[in-house]
C-alpha cells in the first residue's frame, strides 16, 4: 500500500510527485499514455530540431516554473520580437508594432475602449473564490455577448475575437465572460496574456518543453500507458483498477488530469454529484497549434517580427519560434475560428495540407516541414490549452474546482487559481495541494 499513487504525469502530476517524494513519502505515478509532459510535448525534425506541439513559453511572471528551470539549468532564450508585426485583412496588409495592429480609427477607439473595460471588470473576480460571482450578469452571458454589444466595427470585433481566442483557446461563443475575466485576473493583467515581452510569451525553451518535464521526472516511479479505469474509495484506503487489468492501493490518490477527463474513469462510490457534474461543466479548449520549419527566419531580412495577426482563414496568428542563433528558421501559428473548427472535420492530411497553403499565402514561401497537432485527438486530455466554463459554470460548480475529497486529492492547471491554464498554474496547483497532504502529514 503506497502512501500517495499520483495518476497523471503532466507538470503538476510530477512537480507533486517531487515535492512529495522530497518529503519522504511512499509514491507510484500512473500515467495512461505511453510518455510523461501530458500537455508539454517536445518531437523532433529529421535534423533533430526541436518543435513543441504543446506548451512552449514561459513568462517573467511565472515564478515558480522559473524556479525548477533555474535550479535544473534548463535553458531557455528570449522569443524573438524584432522587426514590424503584419496585420492581414482581405488583401490589405499593413506593417505594425506593439501589441494594438493599425486599424481604423474608429475600430482603435473601440478596441481600446475595450481592452481597458475588460481589465477594469476582471478586477471585480476573487481568483482565491472565482466562484462567488459579484456580477451575475457576467456569469450568464458569453464573452461573444459582451463583444456583440461592446463593438460596432467588425474590424474591432474580428481583431478581439483573434486575439482573445489565441489567448484562451476557445471561442468567444463558448466562454463565459466572467471566466475570461477569471482568466484575465488569475494572470495579473491582460498585459501579462497578451504581451510577448514582460508577458507570458517571453521565453522559449531552448531544447523543447520536454526538457522541463524529463527534468521533473527524474527519480519518480513511474507506470506508463495504463490509465485508470475504476476507483474504489473509502476513509484512509483507495483502489485503483488500470486498464492492463492491475490494481493499485494507497491511503490517498491525487488526480492530476483535466478535470474533464475525470468522466473517463468510474468511482464505487460514485463522485458527489457536483463533482460529476464538473467534469461536464469544464470544456477542453479547441485549439490547433501549427509549427513551419525554414532553413532560415527569412521574414527577418525583410524586417518583419514573424508576428502575424490575421482576421480571416483559418491559421489567425504567427509567431517567429527560431532558436537564438538563426540556424534554422521556425513559426508557430494557431488555427482558430470557425474555418479552423470546420477543418477539425477533415482527415488531418488534409488539414496540414490546408494550413501550409495558408502560411505560404502570407510568407510567401513554403515550409521545409509542417506540423499541426489537434488536442481534442489527445484521448487522455482532450483539448487545449486548458478546461474552461461556459456561461453559469463558475456559479453552479465552480467551487468543486478545489473541493478535495480525501482520500481523493485534485490537481493539474485548472485546479489553480494563479495563473490557470498555464505551466505555472500546474506547478501552483500542485504546490498547493501537496502543502494540505503534507499538513495532514499522510501516511
Ligand atoms: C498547444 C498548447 C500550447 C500551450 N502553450 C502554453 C505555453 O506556451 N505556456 C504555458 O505556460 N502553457 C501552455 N499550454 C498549457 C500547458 O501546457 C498546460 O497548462 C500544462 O501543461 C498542464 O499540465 P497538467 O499537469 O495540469 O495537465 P496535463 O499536461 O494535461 O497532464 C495530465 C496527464 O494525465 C494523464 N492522464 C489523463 N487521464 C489519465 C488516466 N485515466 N490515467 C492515467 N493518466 C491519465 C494524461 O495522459 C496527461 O499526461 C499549452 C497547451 C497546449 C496543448
Amino acid at each position: 500500500m503506497r502512501d500517495v499513487i499520483i495518476v497523471g504525469g503532466g507538470v503538476s502530476g510530477l512537480y507533486a510527485a517531487q515535492l512529495l517524494r522530497a518529503a519522504s513519502l511512499d509514491i507510484q505515478l500512473i500515467e495512461g499514455s505511453s510518455r510523461i509532459g501530458g500537455r508539454l510535448h517536445t518531437v523532433y525534425t529529421p535534423e533533430g530540431y526541436p518543435v513543441d506541439l504543446g506548451g512552449q513559453w514561459i513568462g517573467q511572471q511565472h515564478q515558480r516554473a522559473l524556479q525548477w528551470i533555474e535550479s535544473h539549468r534548463i535553458p531557455l532564450h528570449p522569443t524573438h520580437t524584432k522587426g514590424y508585426h503584419l496585420f492581414i485583412e482581405g488583401t490589405s496588409r499593413r506593417r505594425y508594432k506593439g501589441i494594438i495592429p493599425r486599424l481604423s480609427w474608429i475600430a482603435l477607439a473601440e478596441l481600446g475602449w475595450a481592452l481597458s473595460r475588460l481589465k477594469k471588470m476582471s478586477r471585480h473576480v476573487s481568483v482565491e473564490k472565482p466562484w462567488q460571482i459579484v456580477k451575475p450578469a457576467w456569469d450568464e452571458t458569453t464573452l461573444a455577448a459582451w463583444m456583440r454589444r461592446t463593438f460596432r466595427t467588425r474590424q474591432a470585433y474580428q481583431t478581439c475575437a483573434v486575439g482573445l481566442a489565441t489567448v484562451l483557446g476557445c471561442e468567444p461563443e463558448e466562454v463565459s465572460l466572467w471566466h475570461t475575466l477569471f482568466y484575465i485576473q488569475s494572470a495579473g493583467s491582460l498585459e501579462a496574456l497578451i504581451q510577448i515581452q514582460g508577458g507570458a510569451q517571453e521565453f522559449k525553451f531552448s531544447k523543447g518543453a520536454s526538457s522541463l518535464t524529463e527534468s521533473l521526472a527524474e527519480e519518480i516511479p513511474i507506470m506508463y500507458s495504463d490509465p485508470v479505469q475504476k476507483v474504489e474509495w473509502k476513509r484512509g484506503k483507495v483502489r485503483l483498477f488500470t486498464k492492463s487489468g492491475r490494481h493499485w492501493d494507497a491511503h490517498t490518490v491525487l488526480f492530476a488530469i483535466p478535470p474533464a477527463r475525470l468522466s473517463s474513469i468510474e468511482f464505487e462510490p460514485p463522485l458527489p454529484p457536483l463533482h460529476s457534474q464538473l467534469a461536464q461543466h469544464m470544456r477542453m479548449g479547441t485549439i490547433t497549434k501549427v509549427v513551419a520549419i525554414y532553413d532560415k527566419p527569412f521574414w527577418r531580412e525583410d524586417g518583419l517580427s514573424g508576428h502575424v495577426l490575421k482576421l480571416d482563414g483559418a491559421l489567425r496568428i504567427t509567431f517567429d519560434t527560431s532558436p537564438p542563433d538563426d540556424s534554422y528558421g521556425q513559426l508557430t501559428g494557431f488555427g482558430t475560428g470557425k474555418l479552423a473548427r470546420h477543418l477539425l472535420s477533415r482527415p488531418a492530411d488534409e488539414r496540414k495540407e490546408y494550413y501550409q497553403k495558408e502560411l505560404e499565402a502570407i510568407f510567401e514561401k513554403a515550409p521545409r516541414q509542417l506540423y499541426q497537432k489537434t488536442w481534442s485527438e489527445e484521448p487522455l486530455i482532450g483539448g487545449c490549452y486548458a478546461g474552461y466554463f461556459g456561461p453559469g459554470g463558475w456559479q453552479y460548480v465552480g467551487e468543486t474546482l478545489r473541493q478535495h475529497l480525501p482520500p481523493l486529492y485534485w490537481t493539474g492547471t485548472e485546479r489553480a487559481s494563479i495563473w490557470m491554464g498555464y505551466i505555472e498554474g500546474a506547478f501552483r496547483a500542485a504546490e498547493n495541494v501537496c502543502e494540505t497532504l503534507l499538513q495532514k502529514k499522510v501516511s
